[in-house]
């Protein structure tokens, strides 16, 4: 089995936003020329998801509003810590840690409409997501 590992560098312009990052992933799996196997993508960072689905501004709207209404504004016990953050925890919680992808003839394996988003909840720093395909 072969396998090949590389670090996106993202960095967020809003606290919390959605990126499409199913082209960056894609040159990824091209690089390391495994035509046969799956590709592992997940945030370095426990404020952050990997997610797949639509890519469609509505929903990604639709998410924001449902995160907000899941996730209240509210004295959250972790930001007795000093920290002010415990909102992207919980938001991080529901959308998911990280999510896998078969590679089929050295392509994303894909259903219809699906793509890879990122979705920070503590952004507007250097954060790391991690994509390792592993195959033949
Ligand atoms: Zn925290």
């Amino acid at each position: 089995m072969k396998s090949h590992t590389e670090y996106l560098k993202i960095k967020t312009k809003d606290r919390i936003e959605f990126i499409n990052i199913t082209e960056q992933v894609e040159k990824v799996v091209e690089k390391s020329k495994i035509k046969e196997g799956i590709v592992l993508v997940n945030p370095m960072h426990i404020t952050a998801s990997v997610y797949i689905n639509d890519a469609e501004s509505g929903l990604i709207e639709d998410y924001k509003e449902w995160l907000h209404k899941l996730v209240p504004d509210k004295d959250y016990k972790h930001n007795l810590t000093g920290e002010d953050n415990a909102f992207s925890h919980l938001m991080r919680t529901i959308m998911g840690r990280e999510t896998v992808i078969a590679v089929t003839k050295g392509k994303l394996d894909f259903g219809t409409w699906e793509q890879i988003y990122y979705a920070e909840f503590d952004g507007q720093r250097q954060k790391r997501v991690l994509v390792k395909v592993l195959g033949e």
